[in-house]
């Protein structure tokens, strides 16, 4: 589920997100494993400035493997503390927390010094919609917390919640809105189901994952359809060999485009075809 989102949405977003960020201790930003880039919203290093940083690459069950470790190299060459999870694993805490303990350890050393008795460390989720926020809190809550809606500025009581043996999470995620530096980005977060299927053209999405597959892989592509095409064909023709294939005819012979073009982007964005990274960890 997803909202339009306004400026007037952008600023409370942003508020929120900057209230919660000075309660705790370190930011665990939820990315998902097949956008990382584009997945991430850049404001957050602005209003995170120099807090630490978990990033988990989430859904990685869906990315390519070799792109995920190559973003975890990014990250850490960053400073920040990445892991690659599948959110809807119920062992996820054990990777996140000792991330954390790490993050945080120099702040408690200073806190030590100064003699202040050690805490819990205090953590909150922070993402775009549909990364997995929820997921991830309901998991680590072992029941049901958050809210699976994005509405921001539905103000909720707020609560701590145990997260392992030395943490504490706030039971509502910080909610960001996906960024669209250029159109690439738009149909990247389409694909992935981050945005709502009316803001990019569904065509455009559907091409887009085509492209990318008969770029990447064309010969799984071609055996997933049950078809024989390759990136020079006009794409008119890649869709009648999809449409044929998969019997998507609009009545008489002709194919059905509209089907064709919902069906590609299920496929690719349920992980159906494969497992893929969007985005290039050294682009
Ligand atoms: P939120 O908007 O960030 O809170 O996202 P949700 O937690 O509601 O998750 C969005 C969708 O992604 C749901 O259908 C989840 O079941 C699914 N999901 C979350 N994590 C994973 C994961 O690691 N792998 C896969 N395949 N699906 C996931």
């Amino acid at each position: 589920m997803s909202i339009n989102w306004f400026p007037g949405h952008m600023a409370k977003a942003r508020r929120e997100v900057e209230e919660n960020l000075k309660k705790v201790d370190v930011v665990i930003e939820i990315l998902d494993a097949r956008i990382p880039h584009s997945s991430h919203n850049p404001m957050l290093d602005e209003i995170t400035q120099h807090k630490p940083r978990v990033v988990v690459l989430n859904k990685v069950d869906m990315a390519d493997k070799k792109e995920t470790d190559a973003w975890m190299a990014k990250f850490r060459s960053e400073g920040k503390y990445p892991v690659a999870l599948d959110g809807r694993n119920n062992q996820i805490i054990k990777k996140i927390e000792p991330l954390a303990i790490r993050a945080t350890a120099e702040i408690f050393e200073r806190m030590e010094k100064k003699g202040i008795g050690r805490r819990a460390i205090r953590a909150m989720i922070i993402g775009i919609p549909n990364v997995g926020k929820s997921t991830v809190i309901n998991n680590v809550a072992k029941k049901k917390v958050a809210k699976t809606g994005n509405t921001p500025g539905v103000t909720k009581q707020q609560q701590w919640i145990k997260a392992g043996e030395q943490m504490e999470l706030l039971d509502t995620p910080g909610i960001l809105w996906p960024k669209f530096e250029d159109e690439i980005t738009g149909r990247k977060l389409s694909l992935t189901g981050a945005i709502k299927d009316a803001v990019v053209p569904l065509d455009e999405v559907a091409i887009y994952g085509i492209e990318f597959l008969l770029a990447h892989d064309p010969d799984r592509f071609n055996t997933f359809y049950n078809i024989n095409v390759s990136a020079s064909d006009e794409i008119v023709d890649i869709f009648d060999a999809i449409g044929k294939s998969r019997g998507l005819k609009a009545g008489g012979n002709e194919i059905n485009y509209e089907a064709v073009t919902n069906r590609v982007i299920y496929d690719i964005r349920n992980g159906k075809i494969g497992s893929y990274t969007f985005d290039e960890a050294d682009a």
